[in-house]
């Protein structure tokens, strides 16, 4: 363990920015204040940067936890982007131990396989079982075009299950077989609409918030879940935040198909950047890649105090923005977020 010290930098501690150093040792954050002046083994001068609280992205795929056709070694798409704390959205294998032996802080939604329109519940206890204190929740790919799934009924089954357990569950709302409304109507607060900004033929987001105005009032988390391009239709995006309804939370969806195609730039600070240019303020994107994420998984993470865990990044800017949608829409930037350093438990895992 050794000390560092950040100089001058933006900081967003996860409720509010302001301006100052950080000092960290032995793991953790000891001082927080306008100005410091102690001796450390590293400084970094973050002038005209943003020191954050480590980000939390609820919705990734991790290799050996969701199927290997997804699942990508999680590290590697994560701390390159100021990612210090994940859950994996699709988790069908591997274990507690698994999770723990990842440098991100993992956790995981239990997926719930569904057979005939009915879930297969023997396979998800034992899953559920297997995560221990990692699991975060339940997960239905609520979506015809991967399962044998009809109607509501596998999405009434996993929502009896999660309050029997007193878990949230993560929905994947593209390709379902009702409208996103009938989907926000069997949730309660605390669940977690992914893929909100979807544009598919079940939503009806596009012409009246219906749904996403229901969630709001009912405390469910509006997950914009980007997946890069595959569910999000920046068109809907845009017209979701014009009308008041900005994602509670940001996360990336990342899997092995979506993380090197760009370059090696798809990542948490890509989807920070489609959300600016969807026209959320600076203070809601990072709200809804530090704190709300945090609070929805149940972590400490998220936040930056005196005492706390050292988990933060760096982020400026300057990075090239380029992403088309299925729709066709492009959202273009030269003067994207770039994360330019990853501290987690107080050690430096990345540095641009
Ligand atoms: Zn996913």
């Amino acid at each position: 363990m050794y000390s560092i010290l950040i100089k001058n930098g933006r900081i967003w501690n996860g409720s509010r920015f302001s301006y100052g150093d950080i000092f960290i040792d032995g793991g953790k954050v000891i001082e927080l204040a306008d100005r410091i002046d102690r001796d450390a083994y590293f400084t970094y001068d973050a002038k005209g940067n943003t020191v954050s609280a480590g980000f939390v992205d609820i919705h990734t795929h991790m290799k050996g936890i969701s199927p290997d056709v997804y699942g990508i070694c999680i590290d590697s798409v994560c701390l390159p982007f100021g990612v210090t704390t994940a859950a994996d959205a699709g988790a069908l294998t591997g274990d507690d131990s698994l999770l723990n032996s990842f440098a991100v802080d993992s956790f995981a939604y239990a997926f719930a396989e569904i057979k005939n329109n009915s879930v297969l519940t023997d396979a998800l206890d034992k899953r559920i079982k297997a995560y221990g204190e990692r699991l975060a929740g339940l997960k239905i790919s609520f979506d015809t075009t991967g399962g044998e799934i009809y109607d509501i009924k596998p999405l009434r089954e996993v929502c009896k299950i999660s309050r029997f357990l007193g878990l949230p569950i993560t929905v994947h709302t593209s390709g379902s077989p009702v409208s996103m409304l009938e989907i926000v109507k069997e949730l309660k607060s605390g669940d977690i609409l992914t893929h909100a900004f979807h544009g598919g033929a079940n939503t009806s987001v596009e012409d009246d918030c219906a749904s996403l105005r229901l969630a709001r009032e009912k405390g469910v988390v509006i997950d914009a879940g980007l997946a890069g391009y595959v569910h999000t239709d920046f068109g809907v995006f845009r017209k979701a935040v014009e009308s008041g309804y900005s994602p509670d939370v940001i996360s990336t969806d990342i899997t092995c198909a979506s993380a090197f195609i760009r370059g090696g730039r798809y990542g948490m600070t890509m989807c920070m950047s489609v959300a600016r240019e969807a026209g959320m303020s600076e203070e809601a994107i990072f709200r809804a890649v530090t704190s709300t994420p945090a609070r929805v998984l149940g972590t400490e993470s998220g936040r930056l105090f005196e005492g706390c865990v050292a988990d933060l990044c760096v982020i400026g800017g300057g990075d090239e923005l380029c992403l088309t949608d299925k729709a066709g829409n492009t959202v273009k930037s030269a003067d994207g977020y770039k994360c330019l350093l990853t501290v987690k438990n107080g050690q430096i895992l990345y540095r641009y």
